[in-house]
């Protein structure tokens, strides 16, 4: 086991990771820097906070890596409940007594929403998803019109494309470009071009 779990709180892309099997592909969008602010203004010395600037970090990750995934990692909370009806997930807070509310496989659970009330199929989840094997890292720059991006192919050209937009959000567990980039912009500001390093792997 190398590196740090990866761990998912994006409530938009939750249903996608919950559908993940065995061979199939997981892709991760993460920061490629990290925040450094100023403790104190260099002109005057008082202690106002002074905007942040952005150093590059390296990936955490590289090809071959196993890494376990999962969901809210840190959560007090071992077990979740993901609700087919209102698409929102909840920590299941319940009493051993109320197991029963469980399917014998443990994977469904049959009792009242806790976040819309209602009864609908929802099911059980462990917050430790899986294990994924690295299989691609590389970089990426967003901004509010795009992504584009430079990889080194085999004869070592450096390329950049824009038309992988749609797929590149789907296969993050999009259902849109458009949620992906207000999902970011939220998070990260993209008012300027941030970059991200890019993970896919396969699901072991
Ligand atoms: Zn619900």
């Amino acid at each position: 086991m190398k590196g740090k779990p990866l761990n998912f709180t994006c409530k938009e892309k939750l249903s996608h990771l919950l559908s993940l099997k065995k061979g199939d592909e997981l892709q991760t969008i993460r920061k490629a820097w990290k925040e450094i602010g100023a403790l104190e203004c260099p002109d005057c010395g008082c202690k106002d906070i002074v905007t942040p600037t952005l150093k590059e970090k390296p990936p955490k990750y590289k090809v071959g890596d196993i890494v376990d995934y999962g969901w809210d990692l840190k959560s007090k909370y071992e077990w979740f409940i993901y609700c087919y009806n209102c698409k929102k997930s909840a920590p299941y807070t319940y009493s051993e007594i109320d197991l029963k509310l469980l399917s014998n496989d443990g994977k469904t659970f049959r009792g009242v929403c806790p976040v819309c009330k209602e009864l609908p199929p929802a099911l059980s989840f462990n917050k430790n998803l899986g294990k994924i094997k690295i299989t691609e890292v590389f970089k990426i720059e967003m901004d509010k019109e795009g992504v584009s991006y430079h990889r080194n192919d085999e004869s070592g050209i450096s390329f950049k494309e824009y038309d992988f937009i749609k797929d590149f959000a789907i296969r993050d567990g999009f259902n849109s470009k458009e949620e992906m980039f207000n999902c970011f912009d939220k998070k990260y500001d993209l008012s300027t071009p941030k970059e991200f390093y890019v993970y896919r792997g396969i699901i072991t």
